[in-house]
């Protein structure tokens, strides 16, 4: 976040832009880490990148974590500390 208002910030960029900046920073970043799980030679972990599969499993780990919380219901949370 610091780094994301840092860039916001210096480069008077639209947020949006620089979100998209950042996702295509990663979508390069999945490219040469799936790169080099398909050469000879590269990675032993064994993970078999698959395009559709994969771009899919970050959309959704995207929308997961940019939907809204539901507000808690207070009777079920457990108090921290004491006033
Ligand atoms: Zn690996």
């Amino acid at each position: 976040m610091t780094a994301f208002c840092d860039v916001l910030r210096t480069t008077r960029l639209p947020p949006m832009t620089v979100m998209s900046l950042a996702a295509s920073a990663l979508g390069t970043v999945y490219r040469e880490v799936a790169d080099q799980h398909r050469s000879d030679g590269g990675c032993p972990c064994g993970w078999k990148p698959n395009l559709r599969a994969d771009v899919e499993a970050l959309q959704a780990a995207l929308a997961a974590t940019t939907q809204a919380i539901p507000p808690a219901d207070l009777r079920v949370m457990q108090p921290v500390g004491r006033a």
